[in-house]
């Protein structure tokens, strides 16, 4: 039987040693479930993350010069180790947060392919020589580690959002201190016990747990910092860009989303429920790339939401570990009580259930996957983040209409559109302000392509070629008297 314990790590990794709060103090991780408690991690604040920095900041010296065969080699052990133990760490990543274990055991997977990209694109991360305007000189353009690099990472993708910071940090040569939400730390602290089995040197990768305002502000003020990479809530992100000022540091941000999914008449019903389905409930809605807004042309309306409600009904909702759940709990209360609010102010607003609508029956933080129509742009979700199972549908007649609806957000991550029509692909490339576009398609996130929003929903990509660039720094070098 697989022991999700195995590489539970209770403790914090900082200089190469697991080691505790200073204080002693420690914060307990919960099954969302089942509410139990499942182990303990460290409650750190500043002091601990100061000696992390100052840890990673020592292993950078050798760390960024070190052979670059030696840590593509260290990060392709790194990808096998991952593999060898889907199993183990898939149901530590379901066990700490909920998702079912087929989802679980594809992140696991995609974490080790960004491992594995990044080892393969840091031999490929040329610099350039530039044709000098005066004989007797030469011009090289030329690429090193940005540094000493602080990672933050959420509760929703707890291996893979640290998959996509970890590798192109380490390839490039840097160093980092990662600081894994509160809710799920454990599948960030087994990166650092599989780090240190394969062989990456004490201090390349430290890993603290606690009070992420602690933890956070100590990162943010580190002169020795020179870069931050989070992936939370916009909110946060703002914040933390502010408090990156004093000490002028790089900072990438993977922020809110709030995709629309249109369906025009034109689209294959089939492939559109199907895309629907996968993009809007996986993960129970809670991924920042999850549809808050289904635009549907008024000719197929009723046939995709017949079909959507149908599909929602079939899911079959319980504890993602065993066999055969498509939807688990959501993370916590918070959110389960943000989805009732959804719903609450949608049908005050003459939004009409058609499919759930409820807690579900199991108690705790589970809920009903829900379908509502008659969406309208008054509504909280039209502007807002639900990150819950709630499918809102809104009927529209034209394209301009549809993606004039589709950009009146602030936020431009991910938007999906179903139609037949080449020349409207293109229109909607153009016309739809989101970073990451899937045409006849609800799932598009893939470690060669990069991830990122436009707008408020952040800066920088990850994965991708473009996702080793945030942490190359750019020299110019100018060789004169020759
Ligand atoms: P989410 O809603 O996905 O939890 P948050 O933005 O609240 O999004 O959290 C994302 C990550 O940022 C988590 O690791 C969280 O602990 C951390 N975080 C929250 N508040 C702060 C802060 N003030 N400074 C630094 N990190 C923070």
């Amino acid at each position: 039987m697989t022991d999700y314990t195995t590489y539970m790590q209770q403790s914090n990794l900082i200089g190469g040693d697991w080691t505790g709060a200073d204080s002693g103090k420690m914060i307990e991780v919960t099954n969302p479930a089942t509410g139990a408690v499942i182990g303990t991690v460290p409650n750190c604040g500043a002091d601990e993350t100061h000696r992390a920095i100052a840890a990673a900041a020592e292993a950078f010296r050798d760390w960024s010069i070190s052979d670059l065969g030696f840590r593509v080699q260290l990060l392709q052990d790194l990808h096998d180790a991952l593999l060898d133990n889907q199993e183990s760490l898939a149901l530590l990543l379901t066990t700490e947060q909920g998702k079912p274990l087929f989802e679980a055991k594809g992140e696991i997977a995609i974490s080790a392919g960004y491992i594995r990209w990044f080892a393969e694109e840091i031999r490929r991360a040329k610099g350039e020589i530039v044709p000098a305007p005066q004989a007797g000189r030469r011009l090289m353009v030329t690429r090193h580690p940005v540094g000493v690099v602080g990672a933050i990472t959420p509760w929703n993708f707890p291996s893979s959002m640290l998959a996509r910071k970890l590798g192109p940090a380490l390839a490039a040569g840097c160093t980092v201190v990662a600081k894994p939400a509160t809710a799920t730390p454990y599948s960030g602290l087994a990166w650092g016990k599989l780090c240190e089995e394969v062989g990456f040197p004490a201090g390349v990768v430290n890993i603290v747990t606690g009070s992420a305002r602690a933890i956070g502000g100590a990162i943010m003020e580190s002169p020795t910092v020179r870069k931050v990479t989070f992936t939370g809530s916009t909110k946060i992100g703002k914040q933390l860009i502010r408090q990156s000022a004093d000490t002028v540091k790089k900072v990438s941000m993977e922020l809110g989303g709030n995709a629309p999914f249109i369906v025009f008449d034109d689209a294959d019903l089939d492939a559109a429920v199907e895309g629907a389905m996968v993009a809007k409930f996986r993960n129970m809605g809670q991924t920042c790339v999850c549809t808050n807004r289904f635009y549907v042309q008024s000719g197929i309306h009723d046939a995709f939401v017949a079909r959507l409600r149908e599909a929602t009904a079939a899911l079959v909702v319980g504890n993602g570990a065993e066999e055969g759940v498509q939807q688990g709990p959501m993370i916590d209360m918070d959110a389960v009580e943000k989805v009732e609010e959804f719903i609450a102010d949608a049908t005050s607003k003459g939004a009409k259930i058609v499919e759930g609508g409820k807690r579900h029956g199991n108690g705790g933080t589970y809920f009903e996957p829900t379908v509502v129509t008659g969406a309208t742009s008054e509504m909280q979700f039209a502007t807002e983040e639900i990150f819950g199972p709630l499918a809102a549908v809104f009927r529209f007649e034209s394209e301009e209409e549809a993606i004039e609806a589709a950009n009146a957000t602030e936020f431009g991550l991910a938007a999906y559109a179903y139609t037949r029509d080449v020349g409207r692909v293109f229109r909607l490339d153009q016309g739809l302000d989101y970073g990451l576009i899937g045409i006849n398609a609800g799932l598009i996130t893939t470690v060669e392509a990069p991830f990122g929003g436009l707008k408020q929903s952040g800066m920088g990509k990850e994965g991708g070629s473009q996702g080793l660039d945030d942490y190359l720094e750019t020299k110019y070098l100018c060789v004169a008297g020759l």
